[in-house]
């Protein structure tokens, strides 16, 4: 943790207000809000010092206070996954204020005695819907299952280095486990509202049931589209099933052969690869990926 004892008494409002003490919820988030305010204060500092303009900050989340947040809807979006739909607790939002998040970007949310990051999947002007897997003795899992409608929920954000410009590769392969799909899928999404886009996505999805897969009538209406191809790799399906309205279904793991495979059907200079999984799945498809020569390769972590 690196606290800022510089001032805050300065006539420059766009400079980062060093959060209080009692901003730090002491659960040694990563990143801790002093950390946060650390970097913006270091790119502030720099961007004076370089005479740049200083942007105005309209985004209604900060990365380093909590912003306070109710629940508005909870329903269940999968086996073991919800969907979490929030509102921005303050009745009057001003009029240049509203929810900024960038694509595949995450928040941390702060329920109870739980800090955990998680990536928006929607988001309006105040309104931001998560979708959650829930673990049977995870700490904000166990909070979330006993959250009400009503209830408080604190936020802060948004956080991430994931930059893409429009078109600015042919073809984008996300390669998902479980609820690593919440990166992928507001960047799919940005990218098929785009009509100017041109880009190609093959969304790869594993999971061990089909009953698992959440977000299963999205990916499918996403399928409709000319540029969007969804594969999923179900570990545990018993029967082969092939298709299942524009979604292409694979019995068992993803394997280092099938990588190599949907690999070799692209082009590895105009191909954009993402991953989100477990570490072990980020690092073996991150090696298989390597191996083939693909140079522009991102990792949601
Ligand atoms: C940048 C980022 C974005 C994220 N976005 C999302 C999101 O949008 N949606 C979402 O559901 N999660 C997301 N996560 C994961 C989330 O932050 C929590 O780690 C997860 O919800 C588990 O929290 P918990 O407190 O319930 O479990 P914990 O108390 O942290 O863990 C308890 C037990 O749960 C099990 N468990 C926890 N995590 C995993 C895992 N990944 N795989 C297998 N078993 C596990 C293990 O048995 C573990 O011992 C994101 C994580 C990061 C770093």
């Amino acid at each position: 943790m690196n606290i800022d004892n510089t001032s805050n008494n300065t006539n420059d409002n766009s400079r980062p207000v060093t959060p209080l003490e009692e901003d730090c919820c002491h659960n040694g988030c990563n990143p801790c809000i002093f950390d946060v305010h650390a970097k913006l204060l270091e790119e502030w500092k720099k961007k004076k010092k370089g005479n740049m303009k200083t942007q105005i900050r309209t985004n209604l989340l900060c990365p380093f206070s909590y912003k306070n947040f109710i629940i508005t809807d909870i329903k269940e979006a999968a086996e073991n996954y919800i969907l979490l739909s929030v509102k921005y607790q303050e009745n009057e939002i001003k009029n240049n204020v509203k929810l900024l998040i960038k694509p595949g970007h995450h928040v941390m949310l702060h329920l109870q005695e739980a800090t955990r990051s998680f990536t928006p999947i929607h988001f309006t002007d105040d309104n931001i819907q998560f979708l959650i897997r829930l673990y049977d003795n995870g700490k904000f899992s166990t909070c979330i299952r006993h959250a009400k409608i009503g209830d408080e929920i604190r936020i802060r954000g948004p956080y991430g280095n994931f930059k893409y410009k429009c078109n600015s590769f042919q073809n984008i392969i996300m390669f998902c486990m479980g609820s690593g799909i919440t990166a992928m899928y507001p960047v799919a999404k940005s990218i098929i509202d785009n009509e100017l886009e041109e880009t190609r996505i093959h969304f790869i999805g594993c999971f061990q049931k089909m009953s698992q897969v959440p977000l299963k009538k999205e990916l499918q209406i996403f399928s409709d589209y000319w540029n969007f191809k969804c594969t999923l790799y179900i570990s545990q399906l018993q029967n082969e099933i092939h298709n299942l309205h524009g979604i292409n279904i694979k019995c068992g793991h993803l394997n280092e052969a099938s990588v190599h495979q949907i690999l070799r059907d692209n082009t590895s200079d105009t191909t954009l690869v993402l991953i989100c999984g477990s570490q072990e799945f980020d690092n073996s498809i991150k090696q298989w990926t390597n191996e083939m020569d693909y140079k522009c390769i991102h990792v949601f972590e």
